[in-house]
Parts: structure tokens; C-alpha cells; sequence
């Protein structure tokens, strides 16, 4: 019996050692050496990339492995070989393996950082450029992102069949560009029957612009077309590009076990019938935006998937069933049909639409179509249930809510009394996913600054200070004079508190006392500041963003922070932000401005109306403005697609006086494309009206219990004829 077994144990080891015979490890230390290299791979060769950093490396991987021995690239240690610069990698052929390559530091001078094809194919047969068969694992890619944040490209671009793509990591994408794209646009790439899966996509910052989707699978053009793609057990951890984390353009995909963190927007299924979304979770935790499913086409089944703490509206919802278009062209929005929507449960979701979208083009509801089996719980005791249109084209029925439902759904609902929040396991946790080697970005905020220190009163003492910086800092400003002869180029977080207003007094005798540069964010607490050094000169700003593009975003804050004398002849903004460049928050607070050649916040710079802006969030609250000719602040937001969630403005108790004139301006206020915006308890004095414009996108806007000495204390245009408009005002009262 022992002879036996070893005979055949010997007898395996054998074959194994003669089909592994000529397989050979090539390891490369450069370019030239890799590209000699990779003409002799045989299969079950491997080419191993030497450790250190491969610059400005455009990689091509070609050749034939077979299923039993295919042809690897893989980083000879992993996580060491490290490719920054201009840099890219491009297959084609068969059964190859790409394994352990860290992308960093740099960008691809092409359309993707990883492309699974090196040209589009010469004919229907020819495959030749094409990879199939092909497992991408372990690959790094961390904000490779290019410099100009609206050029566009893909961080992997995926073509062939039979590829998987799996345990990868891929962090902070900056520049327009879907992360990952599942392309159709050959024969060669149709019914392909890719596996993405155990891959971490990292956070993925707001972009404020259309082009932030996370995954895309399929395009518009070939969406009637099946990709038999399967993505599951994906953890998207703060995906917060647009309104599409994942946008499926195709049909039978199946989305599976994967888990949305925080992240902003909604699995959509935008074109393309017959696609499962089963067993997915959707934890939003109350953060903005945090959306689930949106369901539109035909034969589509969303079933067993777990929704909690979503608070998403409109498009963005946590379940939004959309309205068709009646015989829609390709690329509109075709009617939901024969679809299923079951055993779902829907924890503290604030919307579950039904009939969205329902306009004059969009007349078709969704028919032939169940909703069964699903729970849906609300802390709150209210419906978050809205009818935008008929829903008789719907079955209800066995579903369950702790609350009392609309008529036309009661039937198919039960009433829960007690609630007992279902148990729920993740289907995926974050440290199942991506790499090991590899850190996962925890939460922080763009000014967590580890380090504080004083600084004394005198001329450039902070910017000397500042140059010793490693990294990110609070400074405490001491009392006195703080000049500053030279614009302070702010690459790190900084927060600068003085010891009060009429304390810690800053001048500066520049265009501007503060340009941000990419990774800067700045904090001024407690202080004054006065233009009165500043140049007679034309664009002077205290705190300017880049003239250069931006790709990361940053925060400005104002607390406590008085300014004044910015009274030059030509032109003197308080906070202006230039092309491409974009904040994830503005916020003034207990602040006062005086005498203003400007406007106190000027964020108007993307006039292309290509749907970009310059900040998600702005903020004003407990603040006066004087005399600023410019007024309190312009937001533009221009171009009428869907895809952004901002911006959003805030304003509550603040004062605006003569800033400007009624006779001397057009607003104190302007609103252009502003989708969420809420101004309360203010007070208008002596001063142009607030100019509200509409593009698209179902805004809202709030004017409320505000008081104002001149009338009108608003305007509102629509830029698009026919828009609903969705301004209120409520409550305002004239008053001296
Ligand atoms: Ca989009």
C-alpha cells in the first residue's frame, strides 16, 4: 500500500517536473532589460520586475500561456516594484497573469494606466491585440492620477473575455475618468464573462464634474449587447466621485456580494436588460448623497440586498425606480419592464422612489414589474416612500414597514410593530479585499494636523515657520503685527489662530496673501486681516486657489476672522478659486468684511458651463458684510447634465449691507446652478437682490425669514425653459 502510494506520488512529481522543465523566471532590472525579455516568454515563464522605481515605463505584455502554464509579470518582491512617471501597461494574448505592480506618483500619458488590449483589433477574427484569459491581482494603483483634473483617462480599461481582475487596490483617482470600464466596443469584448472581484476601490473624492464613476460595464451604443460580467464581493469604500458608483451599460451582468461604504451615489442601471443585483449592502451612515439601487430597462432582478442609513434624493435615492422614455433612442431612459425588486431590507433609507424622472418625455411608468417580500424599517416612523408617478404597472405584495404606507401600496404591505432590526453579516469586510501589503486609507479630514507651535509677530515669521514644515501644522499666532512681504505657497494643511481680532493683526504686500497649491487647505481663526500694504493692482486676493489645475481638493475655513481695507481702484476678492480647481468645503463663521473692491467669496471661474464648479460645500453663518461691490458671493455652476450633487449653500445669520448697492450691482447673491441652497435668517440691507438661476438637475432652493430693506430681496431666472422649479420663499419681511 505505502509503495503503491509513492509509485503514483513519484509519478505526479515527475509530470509536473517535465511540463515545468523549460519554465524559466527572467528577473529585470530596467526598461531595455524587460523589453528583451519579454519577446522569449514561453509558457509558464515569468518575467519578475526588480525592486525599485520603473519611470516614465510604457509596458507592453504580449504572449500565449496556457491555462496550466500561463505567462506572468509580477513585481519580484510585491508592493516593491514601484511604476511612477508617465507610465502604462498594456497587454494582449492568453492565459497571462500581471501580479504585484505598485502605480504611483505619476500618470499614464495614454487613455488607461492598464489597458487589456494594445490597439483596437484589425478584423472580427484577428485577437492578436486582445487580452483574454487574463487575471490582473494585486496591483496597486494610488492616485495615478493626471495633473489637469478634467483630462480624461481610465486607471483599467478592460477588453477580451475570460478576464478576471482581482484583489487590487485602487485609491484617490482625481481626474475625470471612470476607474474601471468594462468595454464593448469589438466583437472581441462582447458576452466576455469577466470576473472583477475582492478588489478594494478606495475613496474616490468628489470630482464635480460628470466622469467620476467608479466602474462602468458597457456604454450607451452597445448597451442592448450582453457582457456576462460578474462583480461581487467588491468593497467600495467612499466612492464619492458623481452620482454613479457603479453605472451599468449592458446586460446579464451580475452584481453580487459587494459592499458600498459611505459611498455617495447609486449602483445604476442605466442601459442594458436582464442584470441581477443580489446580496449587496449599502451603509451610508447618514453621510450626504449616500445612495443604493436605481432601476431602469427591462428584466431586471435587485433582490436580497441590505440598505441602511442612506439619504440620497431624486436620482440618488436608496431605491429609485425610474420613469422611461416611450420608444427611447439608445441612449435615453428605457421603460422598466418584467423587473423584480425582492426580499430587500431597507433600514433608516429617507427615499425609495417610484415613477422618478416622471416628465413630458419621460411619460412611461414601470410595468409588468414586483416589488415583494421586502422590509423596509424607519427609525423616524415616516414613509419614505414618493410616487412621481402611476405605479399600476407594479405588483406589491408581502412586504413589511413600521410605518403606514401610501394607498396605492397599502395592500401589498404588513404593518410591523415592534421592530427588531434584523442581524445582518457584511458580505465582504474591507480587510478581505485588495492586498495585504498594501495600507487601507482610514477616515481623516483634510486639516488634521498633527503638529502645533508659536509664532511670533513680525515680518515673514509664519512663512519661515512654514518652510520648516514637513508636514501639516496649527500655528499659534501670538499678539502684534504680522506682515507678510512674499505670498505664502501653501502645499500642506494649515491652521493659523491668532489670540482675537483686534490681537493678531496680518498684512501683506503681494497680490494675495495665500495661494494654495495641490494638498494645501488652510484654517484662519482669530485674526485680522487688512489689504492696506496690498498692491493697486488688478485680481489681488487674500486666499487664492492654484492658476495651475488642481486635482486635489481642499478646505477653507474662516472663523472669527475680520477683514477690511481691500479698497485698492481695480479688483480685491477675499477668497477667489480659479479654473480646475475644486473645494470640498468653504466656511465662514463669526467673521466680518469691510469695504471690499470684490466679493468675499468669488466662485465663478468654470463660465465653460460644461457642469463644473469650484466648491461642494459653501458656508456662511453669524457674519457681516459691508461695502463689498462684488457682494457676499457668486456660485456658478453651468451646463445641464445630472451627474454632480453640488453645489450646496448654506446661509444663516449673516448681514449684508450696501454689498453691493441696488443701483451699483446686479446681486449680493448670485446662485447660478446651485442644486442645493438654503439662505435663512439674514438680513439685506441697502443692497442688491439675491439672483437665483436655475440650470438643471431638480434644485432646491430656500429663501426663509430673512429681513431686507430694498425690494426685490430676490430674483430667480430659469436658464432652461420649461425646468420645474423648485425655489421656495417664505416668511421675508421688508424693514428699514
Ligand atoms: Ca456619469
Amino acid at each position: 500500500m505505502n509503495n503503491k502510494i509513492s509509485v503514483f506520488s513519484g509519478v505526479i512529481f515527475l509530470s509536473f517536473a517535465s511540463a515545468f522543465a523549460t519554465a524559466k523566471d527572467f528577473t529585470v532590472s530596467n526598461f531595455s532589460q524587460y523589453q528583451q525579455a519579454v519577446d522569449k516568454l514561453q509558457p509558464g515563464d515569468r518575467l519578475l520586475l526588480g525592486d525599485g522605481e520603473w519611470r516614465d515605463v510604457e509596458l507592453v505584455f504580449s504572449g500565449k500561456g496556457t491555462e496550466k502554464q500561463p505567462i506572468t509579470l509580477a513585481a519580484a518582491n510585491p508592493g516593491n516594484a514601484i511604476i511612477t512617471g508617465r507610465s502604462n501597461l498594456k497587454l494582449a494574448g492568453e492565459h497571462l497573469v500581471v501580479r504585484g505592480l505598485v502605480f504611483k506618483d505619476g500618470y499614464t500619458p495614454s487613455d488607461a494606466v492598464i489597458s487589456f488590449r494594445t490597439a483596437k483589433p484589425a478584423s472580427e477574427s484577428d485577437y492578436s491585440t486582445v487580452a483574454v484569459n487574463t487575471r490582473l491581482t494585486e496591483i496597486v494603483i494610488d492616485d495615478f492620477s493626471n495633473p489637469d483634473r478634467y483630462e480624461t483617462d481610465y486607471w483599467v480599461s478592460i477588453y477580451g473575455k475570460n478576464n478576471r481582475i482581482d484583489h487590487n487596490h485602487f485609491s484617490y483617482k482625481r481626474n475625470k475618468g471612470v476607474t474601471m470600464a468594462v468595454r464593448l466596443d469589438t466583437v472581441h469584448s462582447r458576452e466576455n464573462h469577466h470576473k472583477i472581484e475582492y478588489n478594494y476601490f478606495g475613496p474616490r473624492p468628489v470630482l464635480g464634474s460628470n466622469g467620476g464613476e467608479t466602474l462602468r460595464i458597457g456604454t450607451s451604443h452597445f448597451s442592448l449587447t450582453d457582457s456576462f460580467t460578474t462583480v461581487a464581493h467588491n468593497y467600495f469604500d467612499r466612492c464619492d466621485g458623481e452620482v454613479e458608483i457603479i453605472s451599468n451599460k449592458s446586460g446579464k451582468n451580475v452584481i453580487k456580494n459587494n459592499v458600498f461604504f459611505e459611498s455617495r451615489g447609486t449602483l445604476t442601471l442605466r442601459h442594458g436588460n436582464g442584470n441581477l443585483v443580489e446580496g449587496n449592502a449599502f451603509i451610508g451612515n447618514g453621510v450626504d448623497h449616500t445612495g443604493g439601487i436605481r432601476v431602469i430597462n427591462a428584466n431586471q432582478v435587485v433582490k436580497n440586498n441590505f440598505m441602511s442609513g442612506l439619504t440620497g434624493s431624486r436620482f440618488g435615492g436608496g431605491l429609485v425606480v425610474m420613469n422611461g422614455v416611450p420608444n427611447s433612442p439608445i441612449n435615453r431612459y428605457h421603460q422598466v419592464k418584467n423587473s423584480v425588486i425582492s426580499d430587500n431590507t431597507l433600514l433608516n433609507v429617507d427615499r425609495i422612489i417610484f415613477g422618478a424622472g416622471s416628465d413630458e418625455e419621460r411619460s412611461a411608468a414601470p410595468v409588468d414589474t414586483r416589488f415583494v417580500n421586502n422590509t423596509v424599517i424607519n427609525d423616524s416612523g415616516e414613509s419614505p416612500f414618493e410616487l412621481h408617478d402611476s405605479v399600476s404597472g407594479i405588483e406589491f405584495e408581502g412586504n413589511k414597514a413600521n410605518f403606514s404606507v401610501d394607498e396605492a401600496l397599502a395592500s401589498g404591505f404588513s404593518l410591523v410593530k415592534s421592530v427588531e432590526k434584523p442581524e445582518y453579516d457584511l458580505p465582504i469586510e474591507k480587510s478581505e479585499v485588495g492586498v495585504s501589503w498594501y495600507p487601507k486609507p482610514e477616515k481623516n479630514t483634510l486639516l488634521s494636523v498633527a503638529k502645533k507651535m508659536k509664532v511670533e509677530s513680525g515680518t515673514d515669521t509664519v512663512i519661515d515657520a512654514y518652510q520648516q514644515l514637513e508636514s501639516g501644522a496649527e500655528m499659534v499666532l501670538g499678539e502684534g503685527d504680522f506682515h507678510f512681504s512674499k505670498t505664502l505657497l501653501l502645499d500642506k494643511p494649515l491652521v493659523l489662530r491668532g489670540q482675537g481680532k483686534e490681537k493678531t493683526r496680518i498684512t501683506f504686500s503681494r497680490k494675495s496673501l495665500v495661494d494654495l497649491k495641490n494638498g494645501g487647505s488652510l484654517r484662519l481663526q482669530d485674526l485680522s486681516i487688512s489689504g492696506v500694504r496690498a498692491p493697486d493692482d488688478k485680481a489681488n486676493a487674500v486666499i487664492r486657489s492654484d492658476s495651475a489645475p488642481m486635482t486635489k481638493n481642499f478646505v477653507l475655513e474662516l472663523v472669527g476672522v475680520a477683514v477690511s481695507d481691500l479698497d485698492i481702484n481695480k479688483d480685491f476678492d477675499v477668497i477667489k478659486l480659479r479654473k480646475s480647481t475644486f473645494a470640498d468645503h468653504v466656511l465662514v463663521e463669526n467673521s466680518t468684511f469691510n469695504n471690499i473692491k470684490g466679493s468675499v467669496l468669488k466662485l465663478d471661474s468654470e463660465r465653460d458651463d460644461y457642469g463644473m464648479y469650484n466648491a461642494e460645500y459653501v458656508t456662511v453663518k453669524n457674519s457681516t458684510v459691508t461695502n463689498a461691490t462684488g457682494g457676499l458671493m457668486v456660485v456658478y455652476r453651468g451646463g445641464t447634465d445630472e451627474s454632480t450633487f453640488g453645489p450646496h449653500v448654506y446661509m444663516d445669520g449673516v448681514t449684508v449691507t450696501a454689498s453691493p448697492t441696488p443701483k451699483n450691482g446686479e446681486a449680493s447673491v448670485l446662485l447660478h446652478g446651485v442644486q442645493r441652497g438654503l439662505i435663512k435668517n439674514s438680513h439685506f440691507k441697502n443692497s442688491a437682490p439675491i439672483l437665483v438661476q436655475h440650470t438643471v438637475g431638480g434644485p432646491v432652493i430656500r429663501i426663509e425669514d430673512n429681513q431686507y430693506s430694498h425690494k426685490p430681496l430676490f430674483k430667480v431666472e430659469s436658464v432652461v425653459p420649461g425646468m420645474e422649479s423648485t425655489f421656495t420663499a417664505e416668511n421675508n419681511n421688508i424693514s428699514e
